[in-house]
């Protein structure tokens, strides 16, 4: 077939023997392909639509309507959200077939700066937030897909922490290259699940990922960027004590910064 494809590997048998298996998984891949497609298709059609519904529901005046003030405010709560979804399950659609990233400095310093910005700003003061940065350490990668990726950690942290807990931002050298880490005194994440937390629309608790605005698809967005600069994601988490994810990048992803 002219766009088949073969999963081959050569197996260790009997004494100075290789076993060549050969696999055919094209019909998988096709199936993949179409749902990729699908969901890229879907969002896309949606897309307009939510946007027309918003815009009107933006430009009602509660008050020209008395009896409509008590559910506007969720009509319009709901379309964001929806809006909000439509965007990453787009954005998981290009991660997805895009094969690499355009390489530019990330100037770490701005970065982590910005970063903890996000958190006080969606934080309102309810967490003492902390930032540990290494001087002299920047990325290699794309800038606008690192940020989301490093941010949606940071919001994670802030969502499913209580008030009055802690939160910490790391970035430092590591055996490995360097590690940026978020920290939280949260809720943590029953050992179970771990596994599965970067599938789409996973979710340990489903009620209180809606109450604080996530969409399900924060984690898949993470590991498929850190797949693309060929970073890792780790997890380590107690329940009702807390959490900590980390990305781990290889040295050939740092950067000393410029002058
Ligand atoms: P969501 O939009 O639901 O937060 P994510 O993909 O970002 O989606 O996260 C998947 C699930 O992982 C969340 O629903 C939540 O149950 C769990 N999770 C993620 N980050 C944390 C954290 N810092 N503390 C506790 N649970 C977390």
């Amino acid at each position: 077939q002219p766009d088949g494809r073969l999963d081959v590997s050569l197996q260790p048998f009997g004494w100075r023997q290789r076993l060549l298996l050969a696999h055919d998984i094209s019909p998988l891949t096709r199936l993949e392909q179409i749902r990729r497609d699908f969901v890229a298709n879907v969002s896309h059609e949606l897309r307009t639509p939510l946007t027309v519904i918003h815009g009107y529901l933006e430009l009602l005046d509660p008050e020209d309507v008395p009896a409509l003030a008590p559910v506007l405010g969720e009509m319009r709560a709901q379309s964001k959200r929806m809006g909000q979804i439509v965007e990453d399950l787009l954005t998981l659609s290009r991660l997805e077939t895009q094969e690499h990233v355009v390489d530019e400095r990330v100037p770490m310093a701005g970065l982590l700066a910005t970063l903890r910005k996000e958190a006080e700003a969606l934080s309102q003061g309810r967490h003492r937030i902390t930032l540990e940065a290494t001087a002299g350490l920047d990325l290699l990668g794309s800038p606008k897909d690192l940020h989301s990726a490093l941010s949606n950690l940071v919001s994670n942290a802030v969502r499913y922490t209580p008030t009055g807990g802690s939160i910490t931002i790391r970035w430092q050298r590591s055996p490995e290259g360097a590690t940026y880490a978020v920290s939280d005194t949260g809720y943590g994440i029953p050992a179970n699940h771990l596994a599965r937390l970067t599938e789409r629309f996973y979710r340990v608790s489903s009620s209180r990922s809606r109450e604080t605005g996530g969409t399900g698809l924060g984690l898949s967005i993470v590991k498929h960027v850190l797949n693309l600069h060929q970073a890792r994601l780790s997890v380590e988490s107690t329940p009702g004590r807390g959490s900590t994810f980390a990305c781990h990048f290889g040295p050939e992803r740092l950067l000393a910064p410029e002058n």
